[in-house]
């Protein structure tokens, strides 16, 4: 246990140092840890002021702080804010040109703070350079990059163990926003921390309204959007080019627009991003290259017009909006294609990695297709025991109905099979509603049992049927689009298992046929 005048001490530094009244959340347990030297892993949302845990360490110690970190634009962001608050901080990396500087300033002990990329970090100088002068503290920034049950992997974080343990008696603390459980488990393990060194802020953001829908067209969803949302606002776009399109095509609802991917020139990315932490109602639509680091606490809304990588990426993304504490939106529009392409995408990984990526894209396909609260399957995804509606969700404010689908998805997995695994949607219900269409006949499909099985008005349930199964992998597609039946598909035909469809609620769909008509 921390002697209390440590802890006075540090309510003292966080006051004259960062010019914080108080500590926020686990800040007050991690920091108490970290100055008693018991190594650490604190898992704490974007925005709970995880630099704090350890700057604020690397100000009081004697001797430096050695910060391992990812990633260079946030390592620079990072020194800045140390700077600033007086701190002495430089950076190791193969942009910073005084090299040279840096390692005379940390051998004589000057540097409260040195960042340090993992690939650097394991080199054997730098544990030369260490060994001379041992650190202070050991602070590892994204923690979940450790481990492969992560959604973002780096192989160099694994180099980082024998550095550690070069120093036994250097305290760690493993900093991330977002791990479930398994992830957890696996950073503890990796970075060599006691189970009991864990300490979990709570992840839930009352204030983020979640909305999460089938994409039926992205442009007007997202004009809606924009048109019932006033304020800063981010669009996540999958691709540079989705980026490019969506910006000039949102452009003209007259909103002010920006656009921001990895491709873009530098100092185009730096304006662009400068622009809309200033600005008071701009649109940035942008790759998930954008967002990280940036401190704007008034987003109101943040759009995915596609899926987003892994639960983890969802509300490391959507947890930008609405830092102030006030109402903010996430939407999340969703399409059968793009689970389609995660999954052919996770037939292309290596084979030992294939099983984590496969429950990554299930945990995701239980979140957009759950009829129950969003916030809830999040929250619990994080090892929480949230309760089970929060009444600020889309499910929440409005109870989705519920069909029992099993016999339907019977029917057209069936029709897959028969018609040889090879069709795609279009064909399979011509067959399965018997319509008059030469292909099928030429084929001879029209002799078939499954030929015209599925009554009119079920048909258009094929479709939301079809996007469900490919979600949850029973229906995958081969290179042409046509469908092959996939997980649990076999099992579904042999009467095994069910599938309940969500279907939207009453005041949605009215609203929609109110539109068409
Ligand atoms: P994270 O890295 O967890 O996303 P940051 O370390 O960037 O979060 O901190 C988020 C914001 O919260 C920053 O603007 C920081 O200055 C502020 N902050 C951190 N700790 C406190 C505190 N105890 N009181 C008030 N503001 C704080
Ligand atoms: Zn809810």
């Amino acid at each position: 246990m921390p002697i209390p005048e440590t802890l006075e001490d540090a309510r003292a530094t966080l006051s004259r140092v960062f010019g914080f009244a108080s500590f926020r959340g686990v800040q007050e347990q991690v920091v108490s840890r970290v100055l008693a030297g018991r190594s650490t892993l604190a898992v704490m949302p974007t925005g709970a002021g995880k630099s704090l845990t350890y700057q604020l360490p690397a100000a009081m110690l004697p001797g430096t702080c050695v910060v391992i970190s990812p990633l260079i634009a946030l390592m620079h962001d990072q020194l800045r804010a140390a700077n600033a608050n007086g701190l002495a901080a430089a950076a190791l990396t193969s942009v910073d040109m005084d090299r040279e500087l840096t390692i005379e300033r940390f051998r004589s002990g000057q540097l409260d703070l040195l960042y340090v990329a993992p690939e650097r970090a394991s080199q054997p100088h730098f544990r030369e350079l260490l060994t001379r002068s041992p650190p202070a503290l050991f602070a590892i920034d994204e923690a979940h990059c450790v481990s492969e049950w992560g959604h973002d992997f780096r192989p160099d974080y694994r180099l980082l163990r024998p550095l550690l343990d070069a120093f036994p008696e250097v305290p760690r603390l493993a900093l991330t926003a977002t791990a479930d459980r398994h992830t957890r488990a696996d950073i503890l393990a990796q970075l060599g921390i006691r189970e009991d060194g864990l300490v979990i802020a709570g992840f839930d953001r009352p204030n983020i309204r979640y909305r999460i829908t089938p994409r039926d067209n992205a442009l007007r969803q997202l004009r809606a959007l924009l048109g019932e949302q006033p304020g800063p606002g981010i669009v996540y776009a999958p691709t540079r080019n989705g980026v490019e399109k969506l910006a000039a095509q949102l452009a003209e609802t007259g909103r002010r627009v920006l656009a921001y991917h990895a491709g873009l020139p530098a100092e185009l990315r730096t304006a662009n991003q400068a622009a809309f932490v200033a600005s008071e109602d701009m649109v940035m639509v942008a790759t998930v290259a954008f967002g990280m680091g940036i401190d704007k606490p008034d987003v109101r809304f943040v759009a995915h017009a596609g899926l987003p990588k892994s639960i983890e990426g969802y509300y490391q993304e959507t947890g930008r909006a609405g830092r102030d504490g006030d109402d903010a939106v996430a939407l999340m529009l969703w399409g059968a294609d793009d689970f389609a392409r995660a999954r052919m995408r996770i037939g292309e990984v290596e084979e030992h990695r294939q099983p984590s990526e496969r429950a990554r894209l299930d945990a995701l396909a239980n979140l957009v297709e759950t009829p129950t609260c969003r916030r809830a399957v999040l929250l619990r995804h994080f090892g929480e025991h949230p309760p089970e509606t929060c009444g600020n969700c889309d499910n929440c404010l409005h109870a989705p109905g519920v069909t029992d689908a099993t016999q339907l998805a019977r029917k057209l997995l069936s029709a897959v099979y028969r018609t040889g695994q090879m069709f795609g949607l279009g064909y399979l219900e011509k067959v399965l509603t018997g319509a008059a269409d030469e292909r099928v006949t030429d084929r001879g499909h029209d002799q078939l049992s499954v030929f015209g099985i599925v009554p009119g008005e079920e048909a258009a349930l094929l479709r939301p049927v079809a996007r469900a199964l490919q979600a949850r992998g029973t229906l995958v597609t081969n290179e042409h689009g046509g469908f092959m039946l996939g997980g649990d598909a076999r099992a579904l035909l042999k009467g095994e298992g069910r599938l309940d469809l969500v279907v939207a609620p009453k005041a949605e769909r009215t609203s929609r046929r109110r539109r068409a008509a």
